[in-house]
C-alpha cells in the first residue's frame, strides 16, 4: 500500500460524451478518463452504485497503481476520504460550439448538444452527495450553449461550489458575469490573436467585436478580481507565431485592463513534434511573450502542452530579446515553416 492518490477519484466526476468518469484528464498515451458509467446520455444516477465503483477503484488503486491513473501528472500525496460525495464537477459533454477553430476536433461544432444535467446535479444535492468547497469546470464546445448553463452556474455558486469556466466569449452570460462579480468564478478565454484578421484566420467565424465586447463586460464584473479573467493564447505555428501578433495581443491586454494570461502550443504540434524537434523560432516565441507579460505586468500562465514542450528545450534564451528589430530577424531566420501543420478544416 502506498500513500499516493488524487481526490478526483475520491470526489470527482466527469460527464462526457458517452461515459461519466472520474476526471476529464487524458494523458500518457491515451490513459486517464477512469470511466464509471458506460453509455451515459443523463439518464437517473444510482448514486450508491457510483460510490460502489469508485471505492473498488481506490482499493485497486491503493493495492497498484491502476492503468488509468499510470503516468497521471495529478497523483500526488493524498489520503483518501471515502466520504461518498462529490466536490469536483467537469462538463465536457456539450460538442455544440458557436467557435470553428482550425485546430479543434472534428467533433465539435457541428457536434450535438447531448444531454441535460441540471436535473442531476439537484438529484446530487437533494440526496446529500454534494460537498462544497470544491470547483465545477465548464468546457466544451462552448459550455454556454450547454443545456441549463446559466441555471447550473447558479445552482453552483449559491451551494458555494467554484465555476470556472472555458468559454469562446463569443456569447455572453449574465450568470457568468454575477459570479465574477461575487468571486464565484473565473472564466479562461482563449482569442489566439491581437487582431480581428488573425482572430478570423483562426477562429474562422466573424466575431472579434463581440469577443471584446464580453471580456469588457466580464472584466467590469471582476474588477475587484481582475485575475478571474485568463485571456488565452495558444501558439499555432504559421498562424499567429510572430513577434507583430504578440505585440497587438499584449497592445490589447493593456486596453482591456487584463491581469492574467495563458500561453498554451497547439496540440497537434505539440504532440507532433513532442519536446525534441520543435521549430526553435517558438522557444524564441515563447521567451518575448512571457517578457511581454512581464514588461506590461501581466501574470503569465503555462499550460501543460507547452510544459511538454519546454520540458528538453533545444535552445536557450537569446541575449537579442531585448533589440526588438535583431529579435525579429532572429524568429525569422528559425522559423521553419516546413514543421507547420496542414489543418483538416
Ligand atoms: S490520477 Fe489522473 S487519470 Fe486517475 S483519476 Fe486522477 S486525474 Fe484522473
Ligand atoms: S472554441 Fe473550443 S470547442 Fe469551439 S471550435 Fe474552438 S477549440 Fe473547438
Amino acid at each position: 500500500m502506498h500513500n499516493k492518490g488524487c481526490i478526483f477519484l475520491d470526489e470527482g466526476i466527469n460527464f462526457d460524451l458517452n461515459t461519466v468518469c472520474d476526471c476529464c484528464i487524458s494523458h500518457n498515451d491515451g490513459r486517464g478518463l477512469p470511466i464509471l458509467i458506460e453509455n451515459y446520455h443523463g439518464e437517473e444516477i444510482d448514486w450508491e452504485n457510483l460510490f460502489a465503483t469508485k471505492a473498488q477503484r481506490i482499493k485497486d488503486f491503493q493495492k497498484e497503481i491502476i492503468f488509468d491513473c499510470q503516468g497521471c501528472y495529478k497523483i500526488d500525496d493524498y489520503t483518501f476520504n471515502q466520504t461518498k460525495k462529490i466536490s469536483e464537477f467537469h462538463f465536457s459533454h456539450c460538442r455544440s460550439c458557436n467557435s470553428k477553430c482550425i485546430y479543434c476536433s472534428d467533433l465539435y461544432s457541428s457536434g450535438p448538444l447531448n444531454y441535460n444535467t441540471y436535473p442531476i446535479i439537484k438529484d446530487l444535492i437533494e440526496k446529500g452527495y454534494y460537498k462544497s468547497g470544491g470547483e465545477a469546470t465548464f468546457q466544451g464546445g462552448e459550455p454556454t450553449l450547454m443545456h441549463s448553463f446559466d441555471e447550473l452556474i447558479h445552482l453552483f455558486t449559491s451551494n458555494g461550489t467554484i465555476v470556472r469556466v472555458h468559454t469562446s466569449a463569443i456569447r455572453y452570460s449574465q450568470t457568468v458575469a454575477n459570479a465574477l462579480k461575487e468571486n464565484k468564478g473565473s472564466v479562461v478565454i482563449s482569442i489566439d490573436s491581437g487582431c480581428s484578421s488573425t482572430y478570423k484566420r483562426i477562429k474562422q467565424v466573424n466575431a472579434f467585436d463581440n469577443v471584446l465586447d464580453t471580456i469588457t463586460k466580464y472584466s467590469q464584473s471582476a474588477k475587484e478580481n481582475p485575475e478571474n479573467i485568463i485571456i488565452k493564447y495558444i501558439i499555432i505555428p504559421g498562424y499567429n507565431d510572430s513577434i507583430d501578433e504578440i505585440d497587438k495581443f499584449f497592445l490589447l491586454m493593456k486596453k482591456l485592463n487584463i491581469k492574467k494570461v495563458a500561453l498554451d502550443i497547439e496540440i497537434q504540434y505539440a504532440r507532433k513534434y513532442e519536446n525534441k524537434d520543435v521549430s526553435k523560432h517558438i522557444f524564441f516565441i515563447v521567451d518575448y511573450f512571457k517578457m511581454m507579460a512581464k514588461i506590461n505586468n501581466i501574470i503569465c500562465l503555462t499550460y501543460s502542452f507547452l510544459s511538454y514542450v519546454l520540458n528538453n528545450r533545444s535552445v536557450g534564451e537569446s541575449k537579442l530579446i531585448k533589440f526588438k528589430p535583431l529579435y525579429k530577424i532572429l524568429v525569422n531566420l528559425n522559423n521553419d515553416k516546413s514543421k507547420n501543420i496542414a489543418y483538416k478544416r
